[in-house]
Parts: structure tokens; C-alpha cells; sequence
């Protein structure tokens, strides 16, 4: 049996801004993912000027694929309101795997079965022990399930059920559209260009409430294909499902020495589905708390989407920095 100080489950944004933090301190971390790394994850990649700034990350120089957009396109119905904002996409098969990399941590490829307490610390699969451990592994997360579900169950009308494609496509249309509540849908579908010849688009809503509205997610998908056919003509799409849950009331976060981050706690934004920033705070949250005894609690960390695209309206130095730093086919 391997034993290190901290154990990370899972190397998304949560587990991999948990490692850079803890290895920059010089504890000895270990983290485990199932995957290999560069791998899939589902997600439209939609990154806001906070999490680049929490992540210290140089727009300019970030080495993969990252566009910055001037402008959202909200669509309402027949309403298309452009909104000036400032608002990133990268590509997360590249951005996952170069966080975990900058992390400096040692991973090592393990899909993660049982964890039990052992004394203050934990034993995982019979293989491993340590003295800290950090739920990092999304909704499935197994520190999750085995030390939080019961005493923190998650709730059936928070679950979002999304269908999603990132696909090569030589795209004309620059610009990132979302359309809200189409045909009753309780959530939202976007399309998303990437920078070097990528489009994400996909389909999010509410399970509970997309039943009573009388369609489910994969008619919601067919109603954004044949949105899309104008934007993205010729497109051919095959798309895949996943779900994970919006914020509820996140009571227990910690167990002793073991800590659940990210969508493993149910930390994405209640108006737009955004996971990607609650889960860099949560793992950043996390670390302190190992490295500086803090306490650790993540009542802040979600905050509301549409207000960071606000300040990123309205917030002239932060838009100025931004826009400087404008990247991708978006600044043509
Ligand atoms: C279709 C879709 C679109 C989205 N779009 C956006 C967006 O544009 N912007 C945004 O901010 N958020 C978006 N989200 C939400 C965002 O993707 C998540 O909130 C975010 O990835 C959560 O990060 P995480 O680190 O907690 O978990 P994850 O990124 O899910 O990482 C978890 C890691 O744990 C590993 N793992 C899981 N189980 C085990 C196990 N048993 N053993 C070992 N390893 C394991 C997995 O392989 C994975 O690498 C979207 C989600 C979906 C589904």
C-alpha cells in the first residue's frame, strides 16, 4: 500500500487548481483520475475574465486554442440582443490537461472504487492511504458518494441534463449565441465557435421541469439543429449527453480531513450551469484550508453567471485588459 500526505480524486479544474496550489506549497500530492489525460469532457468551454484572473493565466500566452469575445448574442424568442461583454472559449480536452500539467502534480491513471476512513486519514481501494483527501471527481465522484451523499443528498430539481457536440466545422459566424427557454426549455442552447476550426454546440435544461413542459432533452437537441442550420450550415452532429446539478444548499463540504469540491458538490451557477469557476475556487478553497488550517467553506463560491458577464459590461479596466489581450478568430 502507497501512502502520500493528500490524496486528489479526479484532475478536472477543481482537482487540478487544488494541485497546483498544495505543490507549489511542496506537499506531497498524489492524484488519481480514471482518464487519461488529455481527455473528453462534455462541456461548452465557456471561460469568464474571473476564472482567468484566479487561475493567474496570460490570455496571450495560453498555448492551445482560446478565443475572446466582444460580445455575447442572447436570443429571446424572436429578440437577438448583442450584449457587449468580455468572455473566453478554449477547448477543455487541451485547457483540462494543461492545467493539470502547470500543476506539477504526479497522476496517476486509477478509476477510484471505495474509500474508507482510516484513523484521521483514508484508504482507497487497498492500495492507497493518506492523510488528506479531496473530492475532485465530478458528479459521479466516488469521496463523494462514499463519505457526503447521505449527508448531503442532492436535489432531483437541480439536475441539469445537457446533449452536446464540439465538432471540427470551418465556421463563417464569429460571434457565441445562447438562446433562452425556446419551445418551453427550462435552461438554455448555445453555439460556441473555437479558435483553429472547432464549434461546440449543445442543449442544457432542468430535468424535473423539461417533463412538464412536455418534451425531453432530445427534442429540445432538435429544435437547436434546426436553429442552427442558418449558422452552421452542413454541420453533421452526433451528440452525447451528460448531467451534473446547479447550486443547492451545500451544508456539508468537509468530513474530518476529507473535502469535496467542484461538481462533486454541486457548485454550478443557478442562472447559466457555469461549473468551471466554482470548481477552481472550491479546489483553491481546499488547499488553504490544508495548508493554512482555514476553514473551509464555499458559500461564496458560486455567485451568479450573468452578473460576471455584467461586470465584465460595465468594468472599463477589466474590459480594457481583456480586450488587449483579444485572442482567436474573434479579433479579426
Ligand atoms: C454539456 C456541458 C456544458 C458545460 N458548459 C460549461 C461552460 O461552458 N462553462 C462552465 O463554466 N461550465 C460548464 N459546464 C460545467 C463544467 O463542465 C463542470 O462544472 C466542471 O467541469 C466541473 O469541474 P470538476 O473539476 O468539478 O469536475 P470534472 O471536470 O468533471 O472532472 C472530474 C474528473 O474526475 C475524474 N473521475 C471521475 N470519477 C473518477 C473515479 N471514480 N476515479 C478517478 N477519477 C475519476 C474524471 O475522469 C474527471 O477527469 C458544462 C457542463 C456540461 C455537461
Amino acid at each position: 500500500m502507497r501512502s502520500v500526505e493528500i490524496v486528489i480524486v479526479g484532475g478536472g479544474p477543481a482537482g487540478s487548481s487544488a494541485a497546483l496550489r498544495l505543490r507549489r506549497a511542496g506537499r506531497e500530492v498524489l492524484l488519481l483520475d480514471r482518464e487519461r489525460f488529455p481527455r473528453l469532457k462534455l462541456c461548452a468551454g465557456w471561460i469568464t475574465p474571473e476564472v482567468v484572473s484566479e487561475l493567474g493565466m496570460d490570455v496571450r500566452a495560453y498555448p492551445h486554442s482560446l478565443i475572446t469575445y466582444p460580445r455575447l448574442r442572447m436570443h429571446f424568442g424572436r429578440w437577438n440582443v448583442p450584449v457587449p461583454c468580455v468572455q473566453h472559449s478554449i477547448r477543455r480536452v487541451e485547457f483540462d490537461a494543461w492545467l493539470l500539467e502547470r500543476s506539477g502534480v504526479e497522476v496517476l491513471e486509477h478509476n477510484v472504487r471505495h474509500v474508507e476512513p482510516d484513523g484521521e486519514g483514508f484508504r482507497i481501494d487497498g492500495a492507497f492511504r493518506c492523510r488528506y483527501l479531496i473530492g475532485a471527481g465530478g458528479t459521479r465522484c466516488p469521496v463523494y458518494r462514499e463519505l457526503f451523499r447521505e449527508a448531503n443528498p442532492r436535489a432531483s430539481e437541480l439536475q441539469l441534463v445537457t446533449l452536446e457536440h464540439e465538432i471540427r466545422y470551418d465556421w463563417a459566424e464569429r460571434d457565441c449565441h445562447l438562446w433562452f427557454f425556446g419551445h418551453g426549455l427550462p435552461g438554455y442552447s448555445w453555439y460556441v465557435p473555437k479558435e483553429r476550426g472547432w464549434l461546440n454546440v449543445g442543449v442544457g435544461g432542468i430535468a424535473a421541469r423539461m417533463k412538464n413542459s412536455g418534451h425531453d432533452i432530445r427534442g429540445h437537441w432538435e429544435f437547436l439543429t434546426a436553429t442552427l442550420a442558418g449558422l452552421a450550415p452542413g454541420a453533421q452532429y452526433d451528440p452525447t449527453g451528460y448531467s451534473y446539478f446547479l447550486r443547492g444548499n451545500v451544508e456539508t463540504v468537509r468530513r474530518g480531513n476529507a473535502f469535496i469540491t467542484g461538481d462533486a458538490a454541486g457548485l454550478a451557477t443557478r442562472d447559466l450551469g457555469e461549473g468551471i469557476g466554482p470548481a477552481i475556487r472550491s479546489g483553491l478553497r481546499a488547499a488553504a484550508s490544508i495548508l493554512e488550517g482555514a476553514p473551509y467553506r464555499l458559500d461564496d463560491v458560486t455567485g451568479s453567471s450573468l452578473g460576471s458577464i455584467a461586470r465584465s459590461m460595465f468594468h472599463r479596466s477589466a474590459r480594457a485588459g481583456a480586450l488587449a489581450g483579444l485572442r482567436g478568430h474573434a479579433a479579426g
